[in-house]
């Protein structure tokens, strides 16, 4: 039987190779995207509850893929994470993002959002001098600290390397620091205790339930009641009904995010009468 094991492991696995070949190739094509300008950034506003006026919108990166059409961040992000290019590609991504709110705020006023949200992945977080990164994208595009909120998960917080210390220094800037996907494996109670965070997102999964029979609130009102009591801001992630919003409302939520409010675009109408909570 050991010998059958043996024959196992040493034989040639397509599967396995092809699956190498696919994600050197991929990677290398990220690598040409990010040089010849093939990523863009869509906004996607959080809103207040029930007036949904924009307070900030949430930076999402999109690959305009000359072949392949419109890539999701979910096909290649983790790829960008595992050949360190995340490093650049999410410098790329603070810099335009910051960049973009100044630029709104100068063409459209106090109808501009004041603040940017960014997602920062494990890798970035990680990396030493993360913390400077920023500190020098800020004064290079001119946008305030407290204007920028950096979004991390906790397996991110807890992925090692600086990460940790680096969320303290962010804070300590004066950035905000915003626990995404809040509830699920991603993110829990425990590292409230460990970094200085601002605000909870609250995952989609807690909102689709909501407005459904029986006692599926349960976690979206106990999730309300850790922000408030920890002097947090919740933002209800992926609320996609007028009548989600109004339930969340009821609950006592103030912030919120979703196709329901506007789905991500290079250009959010700052100026528009958005639909706020169904009566
Ligand atoms: P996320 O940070 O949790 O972002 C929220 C995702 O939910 C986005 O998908 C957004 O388009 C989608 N969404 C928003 N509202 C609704 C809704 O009402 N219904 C539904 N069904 N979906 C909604 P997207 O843009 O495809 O991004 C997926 C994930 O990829 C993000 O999840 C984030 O983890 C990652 N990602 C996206 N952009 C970036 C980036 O610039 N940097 C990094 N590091 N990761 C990013
Ligand atoms: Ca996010
Ligand atoms: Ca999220
Ligand atoms: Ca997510």
């Amino acid at each position: 039987a050991a010998k059958a094991g043996g024959d196992r492991q040493r034989r040639y696995d397509p599967g396995l190779d092809d699956e190498a070949d696919a994600e050197a190739r991929l990677g290398a094509e990220l690598r040409a995207a990010l040089d010849t300008g093939q990523f863009r950034l869509v906004y996607q506003p959080i809103v207040s509850l029930p007036d949904a006026r924009i307070v900030a919108v949430e930076a999402l990166i999109r690959w305009h893929h000359p072949g392949r059409g419109l890539v999701n961040p979910a096909d290649f992000i983790p790829v960008a994470e595992r050949n360190g290019l995340i490093v650049e590609l999410g410098a790329w991504i603070l810099t335009t993002a910051c960049a973009q709110a100044v630029t709104w705020q100068r063409t459209h006023g106090a109808a501009a959002p004041a603040r940017v949200s960014v997602n920062v992945s494990a890798r970035q977080l990680a990396e030493p001098g993360f913390a400077d990164v920023v500190a020098h994208t800020l004064a290079g595009t001119g946008l305030p600290a407290h204007h920028l909120i950096v979004e991390v998960t906790e397996t991110a917080v807890f992925g090692g390397g600086q990460s940790v210390q680096t969320v303290k220094d962010l804070h300590q800037l004066g950035v905000r620091i915003a626990l995404d996907d809040f509830g699920t494996g991603h993110s829990s109670l425990g590292l409230l205790h460990t970094v200085p965070v601002d605000v909870l997102k609250v995952d989609k999964s807690f909102v689709d339930t909501i407005t459904m029979a029986g006692r599926h609130a349960v976690i979206a009102t106990a999730l309300i009641q850790v922000a408030d009591g920890l002097g947090l801001s919740a933002v209800a992630e992926g609320v996609e009904t007028a009548e989600q919003a109004a339930e969340l409302c009821r609950l006592g939520y103030r912030l919120a995010q979703g196709y329901h409010f506007g789905r991500p675009v290079a250009e959010p109408d700052f100026h528009g009468v958005r639909t706020a909570v169904a009566g």
